[in-house]
């Protein structure tokens, strides 16, 4: 399918159709950009949510999950910079009405630039065939040259004027670029204001004794008041690192493009701490192991591409993001941040309690640094479900829609289907499930036509049909059916295990790291 809106509608109207994602209380009409994810949606979810925990938490012997509230201190937020500068520049068109943020306006301008340049490669990729060097013409091509300078000339101008917290400049760049409302087509704008994305709300009792709070904007801070706690309990030696996933809010102005961007989100976040100097080398690293893992599930390298920030945020000395190539573009996937000695400096003034690690060979104490990966797992979601939604061309001229997830994520890993519903078919089929339900999820079919079955759960994206016909009865086989070769197989039952194993494990994914 094309990289269009088209094709993700298409994302949209699949994931409600086979119970992937709903919009939150659809039956009031909903709530803007809050969603709930359905019976096969969870469960990919939390497939993720595990492989992420078991490549960052298991196979790190220096690293260790925690959970914590999603309720912090109010002091907390001053501590982390979020009160005074959690902001987003907005402008508002006076014709359309619509609100937007200014610096994604400039950005998406700047990602048309970049549509341009894969166009050019395009085009000269089928002019020169296999004699193409696509590096090479990146690195020469006049015009690539052209759009590539115009574009970064754009960002460094706007992360400079956002530094300098110099709105009038946004506001002007937005203009000088002849940036319209997507929306009406106007240029008829507002002035760049600043908003905080914080949700407020309070605890207590009566109105006159109450307290307010903030719903935490990110993991991080929970890891970072507990990092004392955790190295002391868990006599952790630097470098170390506290990883986590939770729920994170954010009153987001721009909340479009369905789980993309949402006002209730997920995160899974490590942050690793560091001797100070050393920082440069795990930002590094960082960046590297994280790409591997996004690697590792296959999805195509192509799919993948590293943003360096020329704007950082104020607690960082570097910030790169993992940009993934989605439906609408390449966007943020996941950001790897060398965060400094900001946080944990700050709340050692604001709690006034000590946040030094020890380090007993160099016999001196120190407030360490930390790098960060910080992931957003509904955008993980996004990504490999709009990325495995195929329609494909069949030889006998039919096609069939097919949800190619990595079988290590796939919610259901097997469907077993009685050819019919007699002849003794369902109770062996059955008992198929009631064994492989120990270690995989799996569920029994009966109805309508075996093609139909399969068809249903291709578009579900269930990795292994398994059929028991006649033959079953005399022999203890079945047929076996791959998802995406859609080639069968017949097996002995006693095999299923082993042959669903072989695909699905943790384990084989991760070893591709
Ligand atoms: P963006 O620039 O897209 O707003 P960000 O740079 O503010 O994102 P971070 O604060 O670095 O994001 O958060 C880390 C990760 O959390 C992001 O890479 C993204 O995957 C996820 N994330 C952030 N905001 C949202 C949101 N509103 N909805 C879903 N995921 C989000």
């Amino acid at each position: 399918m094309a990289n269009n809106e088209d094709q993700f509608k298409k994302v949209i109207s699949h994931a409600k159709e086979y119970g992937y994602v709903f919009q939150s209380s659809e039956i009031y009409d909903g709530l803007s950009a809050v969603y709930d994810y359905a019976q096969n949606g969870a469960q990919l979810k939390k497939n993720i949510r595990e492989y992420w925990w078991k490549a960052m938490v298991q196979m790190h012997e220096n690293i260790v999950g925690i959970d914590a509230a999603i309720f912090m201190h109010p002091t907390t937020w001053k501590a982390s910079g979020h009160v005074d500068a959690f902001n987003d520049p907005l402008i508002d068109n006076k014709d359309s009405k619509k609100r937007y943020r200014a610096d994604v306006l400039i950005e998406d301008y700047v990602g048309k630039l970049d549509t341009k340049i894969e166009k050019e490669v395009k085009k000269a990729a089928k002019r020169f065939g296999d004699a193409f060097d696509k590096d090479q013409f990146l690195a020469t091509n006049p015009r690539v040259l052209g759009y590539k300078e115009k574009g970064d000339a754009i960002l460094k101008r706007m992360g400079q004027s956002l530094e300098k917290e110099d709105l009038a400049d946004v506001k002007d760049l937005i203009e000088e670029l002849e940036i319209a409302c997507p929306l009406s087509g106007s240029k008829n704008w507002t002035d760049v204001k600043q908003f905080n994305l914080m949700f407020g709300t309070k605890l207590g009792a009566s109105a006159e004794n109450a307290m307010d709070l903030y719903l935490r904007p990110e993991t991080a801070q929970g890891i970072f008041v507990n990092f004392l706690n955790v190295q002391k309990t868990g006599r952790m030696k630097i470098p170390f690192g506290i990883a986590q996933t939770g729920k994170a809010f954010r009153n987001e102005i721009v909340a479009r493009q369905f789980i993309f961007r949402m006002r209730e989100f997920e995160q899974m976040e490590m942050q690793f701490f560091v001797k100070p100097g050393t920082q440069k080398e795990w930002y590094e690293q960082w960046k590297e192991t994280r790409l591997k893992w996004h690697l590792s599930l296959g999805m195509g390298p192509d799919n993948y591409r590293f943003h360096d920030h020329e704007k950082l945020a104020h607690y960082a000395d570097a910030a790169s993001d993992i940009e993934f190539r989605f439906p609408f573009g390449f966007k943020e996937l996941e950001g790897i941040h060398s965060r400094t000695d900001f946080d944990l400096k700050s709340h050692e003034e604001f709690s006034g309690k000590k946040l030094r690690y020890f380090d007993h060979e160099d016999n001196e104490s120190y407030i360490p640094y930390v790098v960060e990966t910080s992931i957003g797992l509904d955008r993980m979601f996004l990504a490999v479900f709009s990325n495995s939604l195929v329609e494909e061309e069949l030889d006998n001229n039919t096609s069939r829609v097919v949800l190619k997830l990595p079988a290590v994520l796939a919610p259901t890993k097997a469907a077993i289907f009685p050819l019919v519903k007699k002849d003794g078919l369902p109770e062996i089929a059955r008992q198929i499930v009631e064994d492989l339900k120990w270690e995989f999820d799996v569920l029994y079919d009966e109805k309508d036509a075996v093609g139909k079955r399969y068809r249903r759960q291709d578009a579900a994206g269930t990795p292994f049909c398994i059929t028991v016909d006649h033959d079953s009865i005399a022999d203890n086989t079945v047929t076996i059916r791959h998802r995406d070769t859609m080639e069968q197989k017949r097996v002995p039952i006693a095999d299923l295990k082993s042959i669903i194993a072989e695909e699905v494990s943790m384990k084989k994914w991760l070893m591709k790291m």
